[in-house]
């Protein structure tokens, strides 16, 4: 794979991420399907959302996991050195090395998939943004039903482009305004400026004008992933080249706030 350059985004070789990627993945499905039943057993769900949020998933499950992943990984860690590192992250606190960072992050992604699983069978309404929420508005459309994680990821899904949010903690999706922007609740859609690059065909960046905010779509009619997490990963480029244009933006004029 050659590393191509464009003028505005610089794609890097992605292969060698992606092996050590696909490898946990694998690792965290052999688990979910050996261990999945047993824990789904063990969750209890909230009344309302979010139904499951991360600091509420079973920390045995959790522990379970990262430790497999850590074996696969041949890095050797006793249990209790991870729950206390699992407790420290809970506080706020992290001084893992980004390796067993990576480890644990899966390992939370693959207990809270089982999660999404439940709230899935039972299927959530098109969350709308609502003006009068009193908490701050990325929680409103963006914040995962389930965990309760903020997503930037959109994905429009065949056949008709309707649009949905797509969790990257633990998968879950759920139905959103189809037009506008999600952070503010604009719905002028000429207050949207898409970016793209042909090196990520299928994905743009939306840039709203209103509020200055920006989250990334996916059209799942000309792109069809089968893992979105990988495909957030992968266009991650994207994101630091809106990123880039923003401030440039701002430089120009103050049309952005
Ligand atoms: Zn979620
Ligand atoms: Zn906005």
């Amino acid at each position: 794979m050659v590393a191509k350059k464009s003028k505005w985004v610089a794609a890097a070789d992605l292969e060698p991420a992606y092996r050590k990627y696909r490898q946990l993945k694998q690792e965290v499905d052999a688990w979910r399907q050996e261990r999945g039943s047993y824990w789904l057993a063990n969750l209890s769900p909230a009344g309302k959302s979010p139904y499951l949020p991360i600091v509420d998933l079973p920390e045995d499950a959790i522990i379970e996991l990262w430790q497999r992943l850590n074996l696969s990984a041949k890095a050797e860690i006793t249990d209790s050195a991870l729950r206390e590192m699992w407790r420290q992250l809970k506080q706020g606190q992290n001084a893992m090395d980004p390796e067993t960072a990576t480890r644990l992050q899966m390992a939370v992604s693959g207990v809270a998939k089982l999660a999404s699983r439940i709230v899935d069978e039972k299927g959530v309404p098109e969350q709308k943004y609502n003006p009068r929420a009193s908490e701050s508005p990325e929680k409103n459309v963006l914040a995962c039903p389930v965990c309760g994680e903020i997503s930037t990821l959109a994905v429009l899904t065949q056949p008709d482009g309707k649009r949905m949010m797509h969790c990257t903690t633990c998968s879950f999706e759920w139905p959103v305004q189809r037009t506008g922007c999600l952070f503010c609740g604009s719905e002028d859609s000429k207050q949207l400026i898409y970016l793209n690059n042909e090196d990520f065909p299928g994905v743009e960046m939306a840039v709203c004008q209103v509020c200055g905010k920006y989250f990334k779509e996916i059209d799942g009619r000309k792109l069809s992933a089968a893992d979105y997490v990988w495909e957030d990963l992968r266009t991650l480029p994207l994101n630091f080249a809106t990123e880039r244009w923003i401030e440039e933006q701002v430089k120009k004029n103050n049309q952005i706030h």
